[in-house]
């Protein structure tokens, strides 16, 4: 999952990005609203993390701006205190959910799970795809109640493909959602990993549509 946060303290930001990569995600950062903004408009994020108070285009502006131009990524709004008129501005903006600060990160990762969960239409912390389970909140992965051990990389994507079972996800698409932006785009690592997760899984959960990219669905017959 890719995530973008927005926010001017420096000290914060840096503690956000390192939290959230160790996590999983990979995320891009912006310093003020402006370059926030762009990069939201441009860019496929999975969920954004918005400071309200930043320089050059306040976070409300932000997030309004992306709601009108029909942006629907959800959005974890930092509000700086728990101060309730920002939390009725940032919701009235099209904020998701909002922390106020000070926080701590693990109310932050859970919040930010919870987003992409119901993005994809999850209710529950734990995905489900036939005899595969997966456990968004320990990032485990179980197999008809067995231990699956996968890498990091291998987690990611499988998490991917089941927070969007039954659609086809292309090949661009999971580069765009799973690395960053100097990753090579002409390797062949997805069919690498791919490959490896139908092994260790050993269900027959992905299927490849030739031309289009990959679904996963619960196997037949489970
Ligand atoms: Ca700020």
């Amino acid at each position: 999952m890719r995530l973008l946060v927005v926010e001017d303290d420096e000290d914060l930001n840096r503690q956000l990005v390192t939290a959230l990569n160790q996590a999983g995600y990979v995320v891009d950062t912006a310093f003020d609203g402006e370059e926030g903004h762009f990069l939201g408009d441009t860019e496929p994020y999975d969920a954004v993390i918005l400071d309200i108070g930043l320089p050059r285009m306040d976070g409300l502006r932000v997030l309004e701006q992306w709601r009108a131009d029909g942006h629907k990524t959800p959005v974890l709004l930092l509000t700086a205190r728990d101060r309730w008129s920002d939390k009725v501005a940032g919701i009235d903006a099209g904020a998701d959910d909002y922390v106020a600060k000070p926080f701590h990160m693990e109310e932050v990762l859970a919040r930010v799970r919870a987003l992409l969960r119901r993005a994809a239409g999850h209710a529950s912390s734990e995905i489900e795809c036939g005899p595969i389970r997966l456990d968004t909140k320990a990032s485990r992965v179980t197999v008809d109640g067995n231990p699956i051990k996968l890498t990091s990389h291998e987690y990611r994507l499988l998490a991917y493909l089941m927070h969007h079972q039954n659609r086809v996800v292309s090949r661009t698409e999971l580069i765009e959602h799973l690395y960053d932006q100097d990753f090579d785009r002409d390797s062949n690592t997805v069919e690498v990993f791919i490959g490896r997760l139908r092994k260790k899984l050993a269900v027959d959960a992905i299927e490849t549509v030739r031309g289009l990219g990959y679904r996963v669905s619960p196997p037949v017959g489970s």
